[in-house]
C-alpha cells in the first residue's frame, strides 16, 4: 500500500462507455467525484479517466487513514447512479465498480475481457447484469430482500441445529429472479463483494438481536480476503468475541478462489477471532482438496450431488462414504447438504454425515426453528 495517499479507480467505467455511451461515463465519473468531495476527502491528481488519488482527509489535514477508507470502495459500488433520462427507462441505474490498488479486480473491465467468454453477447450479458445487480441493491435498500434461514441439523436429533444458514430471498414471492442467476451476474460485474459486506453486516446485526441464535453467511470466493471491508469488519468481531463465536462464514465457489494464500490469512484470522470458516458445495465447482488442506474450515458441505447419486442408485453411486472419510480426516466435520426425503437422511447417515440440511430437515424460512448450538466450534474434531 502506499503512504500517504491512496487511488481509487472506477474499473468497469470502460464497460460503462461502451454499453451506455460517453455522456453517462462521464456522469458515472462527476458521481464518484462528488461523493469523494461529499466525504470531506481531497482528490488532487485524477490518474487517468475515472481514476482518483485521495491525498487527505480534510477533516483531518495531513492525514490518509487507510483503515477508515477500506469500506469506501465498497459504499461507493452500492451507490446506484440514475441513467433514467439516457436510458429513457423508469428506474434505470448502473453502479460504478469502484476498486482500489490492493483489492481484488472485478471480473470483467473492457469488453474484450467479456468477449472472450460471450463474444458478440457480451454486450447483451453486461447490460442485463448490471441491471440485474442495480434491481438486487435496489430491493435491498429498500428492505425487499430478506435472509431465509435453512437449518443444519443432527440426524439423530433433528430438533438439535448446528447453525442456521442465511440465503438472500426476494420479499415478493412472485420475483422471477433466482439466486442461481443473481450471484453469477453479481460475480460477473464485479458487485459481489460488495454484496456480501451488506449481507455479512445484516447477518451480524441479526446475532447481536438474538443472543441464542448461531447463523452462516454466504460470501463468494472473492471477499475471502483481509484487503477489502473484512479488515474493519474482523476488528469488530474481535471485540465482540461473544457474537464472533455464533457467526460462521460459508465460502461457496461460484467463482474460482484465485489467491489462496490471501484466502488462508482470512481463514486463520477468522479462527482467531472465534468465528467459523465453511467451505461449501465440496466435490463439486472449483474446491479442491488442496483448498481443504490450506484454509483448514471448521465445515465442509458436501455436494447435494452426492446425496442424489446415493439414492438413486446412479453410477458411481458410492462416492459419498468416501468423501466423508477425507474430509474427516483432514480434521473438518461434514455437513450433507440436499438431504430431501427420509431415505436419503439414512443414507446419508450410514456414509457418516451426521450433520444434514436439506428440504427434507426444513426449508429455508424467515422463521429459525430448533435449538442451536451456542458454540459451532464445539463440535468441530467430534466426527
Ligand atoms: P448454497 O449456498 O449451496 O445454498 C444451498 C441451495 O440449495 C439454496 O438455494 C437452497 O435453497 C437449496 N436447497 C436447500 N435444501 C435443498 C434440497 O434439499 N434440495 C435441493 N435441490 N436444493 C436445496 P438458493 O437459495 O437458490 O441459493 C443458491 C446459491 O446462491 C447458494 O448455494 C449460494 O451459492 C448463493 N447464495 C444464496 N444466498 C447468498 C448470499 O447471501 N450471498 C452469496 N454470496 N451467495 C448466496
Ligand atoms: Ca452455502
Ligand atoms: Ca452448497
Amino acid at each position: 500500500m502506499s503512504e500517504g495517499y491512496y487511488d481509487v479507480e472506477i474499473s468497469n467505467l470502460a464497460l460503462i462507455d461502451a454499453c451506455w455511451g460517453t455522456s453517462v461515463a462521464d456522469q458515472v465519473v462527476d458521481h464518484v467525484r462528488m461523493r469523494l468531495h461529499h466525504a470531506g476527502l481531497r482528490v488532487t491528481q485524477e490518474s487517468g479517466r475515472g481514476g482518483f488519488r485521495i491525498v487527505c482527509n480534510l477533516r483531518r489535514p495531513g492525514v490518509v487513514d487507510h483503515r477508515s477508507l477500506a469500506e469506501l470502495p465498497y459504499q461507493l459500488s452500492a451507490e446506484p447512479i440514475s441513467i433514467e433520462i439516457a436510458a429513457n427507462q423508469k428506474a434505470a441505474a448502473v453502479h460504478a465498480v469502484v476498486s482500489w490498488e490492493c483489492d481484488n479486480l472485478p471480473r470483467y473491465r473492457t469488453p474484450r475481457d467479456i468477449q472472450s467468454d460471450h463474444q458478440e453477447r457480451w454486450f447483451a450479458i453486461y447490460k442485463s447484469d448490471m441491471q440485474i445487480a442495480a434491481y438486487v441493491f435496489r430491493c435491498m435498500r429498500e428492505g425487499r430482500l430478506a435472509p431465509h434461514w435453512q437449518a443444519v441439523c443432527d440426524y439423530r436429533q433433528p430438533e438439535q441445529v448446528l447453525y442456521h444458514e442465511g440465503l438472500m430471498r426476494f420479499s415478493d414471492v412472485n420475483e422471477a429472479l433466482a439466486p442461481d442467476i443473481v450471484f453469477p451476474a453479481l460475480e460477473r460485474t464485479g458487485l459481489a463483494s460488495t454484496f456480501d459486506w451488506l449481507m455479512v453486516s445484516h447477518v451480524i446485526g441479526e446475532l447481536e438481536g438474538d443472543p441464542k441464535a448461531t447463523l452462516g453467511v454466504n460470501i463468494s470466493a472473492n471477499s475471502a480476503h483481509l484487503r477489502g471491508w473484512w479488515g474493519s469488519v474482523m476488528g469488530d468481531l474481535e471485540r465482540r468475541p461473544a457474537v464472533a463465536r455464533r457467526l460462521v462464514v460459508e465460502i461457496t465457489e461460484t467463482e474460482p478462489l484465485i489467491h489462496i494464500e490471501d484466502a488462508a490469512v482470512f481463514a486463520r484470522r477468522l479462527r482467531a477471532c472465534g468465528a467459523a470458516l465453511a467451505l461449501d458445495d465440496f466435490g463439486a465447482g472449483y474446491t479442491s482438496i488442496r483448498h481443504l488442506m490450506q484454509l483448514m474450515p471448521a465445515f465442509v458441505k458436501t455436494d447435494g450431488s452426492f446425496v442424489r447419486r446415493i439414492s438413486r442408485n446412479e453410477l458411481p453411486c458410492d462416492v459419498l462414504p468416501h468423501l466423508i472419510g477425507l474430509i474427516k480426516a483432514l480434521g473438518g466435520t461434514v455437513i450433507v447438504e440436499g438431504v430431501e426425503t427420509p431415505g436419503m437422511a439414512d443414507l446419508a447417515y450410514a456414509s457418516g454425515g451426521v450433520w444434514q440440511q436439506g428440504y427434507f430437515h426444513g426449508r429455508p424460512d424467515l422463521v429459525r426453528t430448533g435449538t442451536s448450538c451456542t458454540s459451532p466450534r464445539a463440535f468441530f474434531h467430534d466426527y
